[in-house]
């Protein structure tokens, strides 16, 4: 029942000119001729509607995997362009050793209102080429063995959606940056990559990147780091002189069978997600390498957990004459927002105007939000429907498709009623 009103009350917000159960759907055939069946059998109620669906579904077949995402970057170059807006790309790809950059779109908007940015990735998981979207049962699913890619495509077309419908209407509006990052699934390199000053002139930030339905808003996400030991032993003749060998599989064996792992308290998890190690049944084996991941919502019970794991691993090679090399690299710091914040406020305002409670989540994983607050910009990481991420089951709810431009021009609309200028940390 909600869903309908909502349906009805977005249709009234973009298609006032268009009687709902009306013409609709001759308008859409001659827009877009044939397609209309399937527009019909999911309730796909406006041009609007139907716009984001199918650029989505366009989207989602243009190869864009991590470090390549040329194509893609190209694309939407051409969509902002024919929209009338100065879309530009920057010098990041070289850095990260990607075939593009960032993509950046400044929109003015009235210089009496805070500036907001909205972000997504373009690239996406493996398996993720060669994808072959269908529309079943309401949902967008990928029909071979490739992931969807809505994780974050949904964010992309959202976002191209609303700024269409923005400028059809003339709608007068507060600044807006759109940043659209490369890399983001291989440690948010794009977002890293970014020069700061871009992001200066922003007051508030949202990046439309998390599973779970509209109303979702992450404001608190963990730091993560990942270490990688390896383990020294000696190698040695397994049936002639084992005894001169240093197993390194025993050392590790040891230490892991010590280390807390898991979720290690509320705030922290840790794993181990990789080991390498041994040459073959008849050597004692010299090396093992254990790669692993601690991310926690405490800087303290991160270092705790940190040093922890060095200690376990160290005693155990002590034990049996081993060594242990032990390198430790910081992917990302985390970020909290206070409840009460006005970015907070302006999210939940908004949602409610589109008929949707807020749901304030914890996250536990980090996404590029985690760099923008670290680069002193308050964002949140907004819930777009995006389900079963990082695997071939991959969808999304048209449902949920469809209503996400009507959220962004929302939070556009209301930055109005909040104070100016006041979302930098200080
Ligand atoms: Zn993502």
């Amino acid at each position: 029942m909600l869903v309908y009103f909502f349906v009805q009350k977005i249709n009234l917000f973009f298609m006032q000119e268009n009687s709902i159960d009306g013409g609709i759907y001759k308008l859409i055939e001659q827009y877009y001729g044939k397609g209309v069946g399937i527009i019909k059998e999911n309730n796909i109620r406006s041009l609007s509607q139907e716009r984001v669906v199918r650029l989505f579904m366009e989207l989602v077949q243009v190869d864009s995997v991590s470090r390549e995402e040329r194509e893609m970057v190209d694309r939407l170059k051409g969509i902002f362009e024919k929209l009338g807006f100065t879309p530009r790309e920057d010098g990041v790809a070289s850095s990260i050793n990607g075939n593009a950059g960032n993509l950046i779109v400044d929109i003015p908007g009235r210089e009496d209102l805070p500036c907001l940015l909205f972000c997504a990735h373009l690239d996406r998981v493996q398996p993720g080429r060669g994808i072959n979207p269908i529309i079943k049962n309401g949902y967008v699913i990928s029909s071979g063995d490739t992931v969807l890619a809505g994780d974050d495509l949904i964010g992309v077309a959202a976002i191209i959606e609303a700024l269409r419908l923005i400028k059809e209407k003339g709608m007068e509006h507060c600044p807006v940056k759109l940043i659209f990052t490369v890399a983001e699934e291989v440690g948010l390199l794009g977002a890293k990559g970014l020069a700061r000053e871009e992001i200066e002139a922003v007051d508030y930030g949202f990046v439309l990147d998390v599973d779970g339905d509209i109303g979702t808003v992450v404001y608190k996400a963990p730091s993560q780091i990942k270490f990688n030991a390896v383990i020294k032993g000696k190698a040695a003749h397994a049936g002639i002189n084992p005894g001169e060998g240093v197993d390194a599989i025993r050392i590790s064996s040891r230490a892991i069978s010590r280390m807390k792992l898991g979720q290690v308290n509320e705030e922290t998890t840790a794993n181990i997600g990789v080991i390498k190690g041994g040459r073959a049944i008849n050597i004692v084996p010299d090396m093992v390498e254990l790669q692993g991941e601690v991310r926690s919502h405490s800087d303290k019970a991160l270092s705790e957990q940190k040093e922890h794991i060095r200690q376990v691993i160290q005693e155990a090679a002590l034990k049996y004459g081993g060594k242990v090399e032990y390198r430790v690299e910081r992917l990302y710091n985390g970020f909290e927002l206070f409840p009460e914040s006005d970015i907070i406020n302006l999210a939940r305002m908004s949602l409610e105007d589109t008929g949707k409670e807020m749901e304030l989540m914890i996250s536990g994983a980090g996404s590029d939000a985690n760099i923008f607050n670290e680069k002193g910009l308050q964002t949140l990481n907004l819930g777009v429907g995006m389900e079963k991420v990082h695997s071939p089951e991959e969808r999304v709810a048209l449902e949920n498709l469809v209503e996400l431009p009507g959220l962004i021009i929302r939070i556009i609309q209301n930055v109005e009623k909040i104070p100016e200028k006041s979302g930098k940390y200080v």
